[in-house]
């Protein structure tokens, strides 16, 4: 059984009980943990949501509306994703996550959608995240992507699907090796990957919040998949 690794967050449990109904073994690492242990011992590392990336990491300027992250987790997530990209260790990056692995390869933030963006829709749901009601805005799958391929839509309107929405940041320049996957009707990208690695996904919505009904459980089978070890 593939043991995950899954960043420290104030909302574990949706997490571990995917990863676990994946068949994965979930091990919640913190701020001190030796980038280098997780790579030598873990099958995949698992990024969690959380408060905003520290701007100057990304060479910006501090935006009003900023929201500090727990303390040590920016340099701990960013020194976990390097090392993780070095090792092709699966990386599985939820809300925050694609945030930390987008700012690892390099690329940029949107800091606060709702100023920086004013036309976009919103991205901020007030239901409970498991809520089928929750459904805050569609996402369109780039066809022939890892996200298509796992998701496998077959309708034919199209690659639209519905994703919960929990978010005021978002990826704005594309890291180093990221490609779009999705994006929401506004144009914020919300899905990455790097398509060149055993298994780099990034989703800036919450899948995470529906391991009781499984919508989108292909995604953490496929990395729980991956992070097997020979
Ligand atoms: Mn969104």
């Amino acid at each position: 059984m593939p043991v995950i690794a899954i960043t420290r967050c104030s909302a574990l449990g949706d997490y571990e009980a995917s990863i676990r109904q994946a068949g994965g073994e979930p091990r919640v690492i913190d701020v001190t943990i030796d980038p280098a242990e997780v790579v030598r011992t873990a099958g995949g590392l698992l990024l969690t949501g959380g408060g905003d990336v520290q701007p100057d990491l990304y060479g910006a300027a501090t935006h009003p509306a900023f929201s500090a992250a727990e303390a040590g987790r920016d340099a701990c997530e960013l020194a976990l994703v390097r090392r993780a990209l070095d090792a092709d260790l699966p990386i599985f990056a939820i809300c925050r996550g694609i945030q930390v692995l987008n700012v690892a390869c390099g690329g940029t933030l949107v800091q606060d959608i709702p100023t920086e963006r004013p036309s976009a829709t919103p991205h901020r749901l007030a239901m409970p995240p498991h809520d089928a009601r929750a459904w805050a805005h569609v996402i369109q799958v780039e066809p022939h992507s890892l996200l298509s391929a796992l998701l496998g839509d077959r309708r034919t309107d199209a690659a639209a699907r519905e994703v919960n929405s929990r978010h005021h940041q978002a990826v704005d320049a594309l890291g180093d090796g990221l490609r779009m996957s999705a994006v929401a009707p506004d144009g914020i990208i919300e899905g990455v990957e790097d398509q060149g690695r055993r298994f780099c996904l990034g989703v800036q919505w919450h899948p995470e919040n529906f391991h009781r009904t499984g919508e989108f459980q292909p995604l953490f089978d496929a990395f729980v998949r991956a992070s097997r070890r020979p």
